[in-house]
């Protein structure tokens, strides 16, 4: 365990109203470094009481206006020094993200991390976008002027995965928080130290005490009564389709709003015109980044016939860069899976490969890693597009790879699947390019280029990957409350309208 961890006054904490508090219970739950399987520190377990303390504390902020009713101008002023501090603390807050979740620290940059450097673009986006946003004013025959409003809402729960766990909870808190909201946030119980930080900086920039809460622990004994709460009007959620649905239903029974971001099984698709080095690489990257536990992910790779070989061939010498080793090490690419249920989770789809198909590389665990949920870069090949292997969302370093005869076949294939987050489309043909995009039936579409994004888009998927889209004005609208104030424009007295 480490002591430094353990001696943090905020690390390991919940976050109520301005500050880092132990569980009302005492009760405490264990954050594993996977990378070693050591215990890291004991960790708050909340609770509802919990749950209704933050809450409390969220709806008297958000009652007492300094916030909610603040002018936007120092909504953004506080977001922006929040966003400052991000990329001030970046090493710091990737380090602790790093031996939480596993993902490699990579190598030195210049300047922040490029994730915590989108965090910060998070914040200053919709800083600025709540700024700037104007509403409607409509003119009724003269006779009836009507304008709109977006106001904040109230409190909001956002509950987030481990995956990218700074970068997803930021995308979640900047629109929540820049349109004047409270939120009680909970984060992973698979990632629950770097919020921390957050939490400090939040402090630090100026947001007022109880805007912004964190309850940290599981989703059955923190998740549920966040979602159940009566003073929660909406649950912003990115996670499994399967808790969606728990939080689906629970959110129904008091009609609160609810926004899903959610997994996937996206396709690389690879025409013989494609760039097939750059293909290749981003292909690979788009599976083995993060040890594919992205959302993204581009975990079946669909490539037409005639370069098959060719592309099985410098895919095997890609993979072979993404060695799975420390992920503390700035030159490692590749590190563990989160957890134990995860890697016996992924451990499973690999002995199920072997049946329904073959593995061309990988497919275990490295040889030389004793410790650690370390899992092997690994590919399937010569296995039917309705295996489970194909069809069900692994969420680790594992690709399928499944060839095509033509543009329509390819297309079908990639659609069938009941996810439809994400699609990939490499080819030089920009006739192929719109067509395929016109056809894929996901959510969000990369053509020769993958994960780069402009926050104006709405991000989201179709099928079970996902209800509603948040991203720029779609987050403006599912976090305010949008009204309308009309008053008549024929003075008292006057006969009738011009
Ligand atoms: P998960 O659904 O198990 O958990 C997500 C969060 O929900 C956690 O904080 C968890 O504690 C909480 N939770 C669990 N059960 C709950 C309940 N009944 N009520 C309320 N909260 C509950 O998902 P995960 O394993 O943490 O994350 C992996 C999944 O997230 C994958 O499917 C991945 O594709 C998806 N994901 C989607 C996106 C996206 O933007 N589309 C981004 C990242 C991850």
């Amino acid at each position: 365990m480490s002591d430094s961890l353990e001696q943090s006054r905020s690390v390991g904490k919940h976050f109520i109203g301005g500050e880092f508090v132990a569980a009302e219970s005492g009760a405490t739950f264990e954050a594993v470094n996977p990378a070693t399987e050591e215990i890291l520190m004991q960790v708050a377990r909340g609770d509802e009481k919990d749950i209704a303390y933050a809450v409390a504390a969220a709806k008297s902020a958000f009652d007492a206006g300094d916030w909610s009713r603040a002018a936007p101008s120092f909504r953004r002023k506080v977001l922006f020094k929040a966003a400052d501090l991000i990329e001030a603390r970046s090493a710091e807050i990737i380090r602790l993200q790093t031996l939480e979740m596993g993902g490699p620290l990579g190598p030195e940059f210049p300047g922040p991390h490029p994730v915590m450097a989108r965090s910060a673009w998070n914040l200053r986006f919709f800083a600025e976008e709540q700024e700037q946003a104007g509403g409607h004013a409509f003119n009724r025959d003269d006779t009836l002027l009507t304008y709109t409003m977006s106001d904040a809402a109230g409190v909001f729960g956002l509950i987030t995965p481990w995956n990218a766990p700074i970068m997803l909870s930021t995308w979640k808190m900047a629109p929540c928080l820049a349109y004047g909201n409270s939120a009680v946030h909970k984060p992973s119980e698979m990632s629950p130290l770097s919020i921390s930080i957050l939490c400090e900086i939040f402090a630090e920039a100026g947001m007022p005490q109880g805007v912004y809460n964190a309850v940290l622990g599981y989703g059955k004994e923190a998740g549920i009564p966040l979602v159940e709460h009566k003073e929660v009007i909406g649950v912003s959620f990115t996670g499994s389709p399967g808790t969606a649905k728990d939080i689906a239903g629970r959110a129904a029974t008091s009609l609160k709003r609810t926004s899903f971001e959610l997994g996937g099984k996206s396709a690389s698709i690879i025409f013989a015109d494609a760039d097939l080095k750059k293909a290749v690489g981003a292909a690979a990257m788009s599976i083995f980044m993060n040890s594919g536990q992205i959302c993204v992910a581009g975990s079946r790779i669909l490539v037409q016939r005639s370069i098959y070989d060719d592309f099985l061939e410098q895919f095997e010498k890609v993979a072979a860069a993404w060695k799975p080793g420390d992920p503390m090490s700035r030159t490692t690419r590749l590190g563990p899976l989160v957890s134990k249920a995860q890697y016996d989770r992924v451990m499973g789809y690999l002995d199920l490969a072997r049946t329904e198909g073959r593995v061309l590389f990988g497919g275990g665990r490295p040889s030389n890693l004793e410790k650690g949920y370390f899992v092997e870069p690994t590919a399937i090949v010569d296995v039917a597009q309705d295996a489970r292997v194909c069809q069900e969302e692994i969420f680790g370093p594992v690709a399928t790879i499944i060839p095509f005869d033509d543009v329509d076949q390819a297309i079908e294939i990639a659609n069938d699947s009941t996810y439809g987050l994400a699609g990939y489309i490499w080819t030089e043909s920009q006739t192929t390019a719109h067509y395929v995009s016109h056809r894929l039936q996901t959510g969000m579409i990369w053509i020769n280029s993958g994960f780069d994004r402009d926050l104006r888009q709405p991000f989201g998927g179709m099928k079970m990957s996902g209800l509603g889209r948040e991203g720029g004005g779609l987050s403006r609208e599912f976090f305010t409350e949008t009204r309308f104030a009309s008053f008549p424009l024929v003075p008292r007295g006057a006969a009738t309208a011009h």
